[in-house]
């Protein structure tokens, strides 16, 4: 398709193209200004990205990303241990603190109930829920998950898998309108959904 262009320049392209939001003329436009940058520019860039895999990775304990074994949130000493908040990407979690209106731990995981695209609970590694609901004698489990069907289908299934521990289990439900992502909803409305919280029976 791009065959216009030397053989590098396509592959660069390629890959730009797969950022979300990216299609082919912003990727191309993308590779033509990097193609003008200075050699140690791009050598930066580069050595960056080489690093990734090995400087943000998963916290062992909670799935937020860290530089370390251990993230900020778990080796805290200041966080509300009994209130464990449940994500499906890390990156909400940033959009949460950003609200202010959580002191609790986080843990991550790594996708939302999918059956059709393969992803079923047995990957939701729900053990691991339970030993940290355990270990911290969790009181309150709040539910972060996008407002779509996979978020409803693995808040249902969370809670009914967990309803044999004594404690409350709330989802964020009010402003997040029906079909969107935690990451593009807004601060205030998000800490609004947040404070909203409702209790799952
Ligand atoms: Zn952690």
């Amino acid at each position: 398709m791009h065959s216009k262009y030397p053989e590098t320049l396509n592959a660069l392209i390629a890959h730009l193209k797969k950022l979300p939001g990216v299609g082919s003329r912003t990727a191309e436009r993308f590779a033509f200004e990097l193609i003008r940058w200075q050699p140690a520019q791009l050598e930066e860039l580069g050595t960056l990205l080489t690093s990734l895999p090995h400087h943000i990775i998963p916290c062992t304990t909670c799935g937020c990303l860290t530089q370390q074994n251990t993230c900020r949130f778990c080796t805290s000493h200041n966080r509300e241990t009994h209130s464990l908040c449940i994500l499906s990407s890390p990156r909400d979690v940033y959009a949460i603190e950003e609200t202010r209106t959580f002191r609790g731990l986080y843990h991550v995981i790594e996708h939302l109930l999918s059956p059709l695209d393969g992803r079923h609970a047995s990957t939701l590694r729900i053990d691991r829920i339970e030993q940290r609901i355990l270990h911290h004698k969790v009181t309150e489990l709040i539910l972060a998950f996008d407002s779509t069907l996979e978020g409803d289908a693995t808040a249902l299934y969370l809670k009914q898998q967990l309803s044999k521990y004594p404690i409350s289990i709330s989802r964020l439900a009010f402003g997040i309108p029906v079909g969107s992502n935690l990451e593009y909803v807004d601060s205030g409305t998000l800490a609004k959904a947040f404070a909203g919280r409702q209790t799952l029976y």
